[in-house]
């Protein structure tokens, strides 16, 4: 990221961003942030619960009357991402582009999975799984036009660690991990940048099951400098990345994978010679850092030549 750009003061002008999820949490902090940063803002909300229960244009509209007090420039969409080709036209209609998306929506249906309810893991995988893939699907031929774009995808702990009472958020929560190091891939030559993050904040999702000394530490404001230099103009290269963030820690994950054992795969390879070598299969002192299914191939191919 060079000089050039100015990054003192990172600023959005005359780029116009989608928020998913704006009425409140971090997507208001999102929203309100870029927007004062010179950004057309698209404030989407469909205004239900954290259960994703109910509906009214009233959370997005408060966002929207609080930029434009402050003197920028917002517009609300009411609908589910689920339809997000209304959202980013939302964006077209009034801005006439769309630079950047940051698929943040999102709702909980805790249970365990003992009581899980079909109910229950298919709103989750709607809102989250669905929701980021049809914004994005919708955005993607006005990004690869225009050879730019950036995306943020909203992963969490819950997801990359497994999570009590979350399997359903868990699932659709990795799975922003996959669609982002794929889109990240396919949007490169485009310079279409695509991270995903997984935040902690205080908002009305984690406001039950964390005490109050712990959310007066994660305002969702601290997330935002993270996903402002992500989707700057400035960012041309780190893409398909995963951040933890939240309260002032910033870091970025990867896969690490052990140098694990290579067994000729004839007769001699079975459960029991397998279950010998299982130390090496899981001794991570020569680890390795994957990023592709090549890295994979290169192992079978080293099989391949055994003796
Ligand atoms: P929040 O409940 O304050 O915000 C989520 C917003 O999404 C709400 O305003 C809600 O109305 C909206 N929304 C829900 N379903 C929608 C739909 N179908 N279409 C449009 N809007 C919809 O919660 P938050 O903590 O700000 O969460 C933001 C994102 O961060 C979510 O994806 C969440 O899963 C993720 N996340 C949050 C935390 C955290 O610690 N707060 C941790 C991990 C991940």
């Amino acid at each position: 990221m060079g000089d050039s750009y100015g990054l003192k003061q990172l600023q959005y002008d005359d780029q116009t961003v989608v928020v998913t999820g704006a009425g409140g949490g971090l997507g208001k902090a999102y929203a309100t942030f870029f927007a004062s940063r010179g950004a057309n803002v698209v404030v989407n909300d469909l205004g239900g619960s954290f259960k994703g229960e109910g509906g009214g244009s009233a959370a997005a509209d408060k966002v929207v009357d609080e930029i434009k007090q402050a003197g920028g420039k917002a517009v609300a969409n009411y609908d589910s991402v689920e339809n997000g080709d209304r959202i980013i036209k939302t964006a077209i209609d009034n801005f006439g582009r769309i630079d950047v998306l940051i698929n943040n929506a999102g709702i909980l249906r805790d249970i365990s999975f003992k009581n899980m309810k079909d109910q229950d893991w298919d709103l989750i995988m709607k809102v989250h799984v669905v929701g980021a893939y049809k914004c994005a699907r919708a955005a993607w031929p006005y990004f690869r036009k225009q050879k730019y774009g950036r995306v943020i995808s909203t992963a969490s702990a819950a997801g990359l660690f497994g999570s009590f009472g979350q399997c359903n958020y868990s699932a659709a929560k990795l799975s922003q991990v996959g669609f982002t190091e794929t889109l990240a891939k396919e949007g490169l030559k485009y310079n279409i940048i695509c991270n995903v993050i997984a935040p902690i904040a205080a908002s009305r999702m984690t406001a039950t099951v964390m005490p109050p000394e712990v959310l007066d530490a994660l305002k969702p404001e601290w997330v935002v400098p993270l996903v402002a230099v992500l989707v700057h103009r400035s960012n041309e290269t780190e893409t398909g990345s995963i951040f933890e963030v939240g309260g002032g820690h910033i870091a970025k994950l990867r896969w690490e994978r052990a140098k694990g054992m290579l067994l000729r795969a004839d007769d001699s390879y079975t459960p029991g010679a397998l279950l010998q070598k299982w130390d090496g299969v899981a001794d991570f002192s020569q680890p390795s850092y994957p990023t592709g299914v090549a890295n994979f191939m290169e192992l079978l191919e080293e099989a391949q030549k055994l003796p």
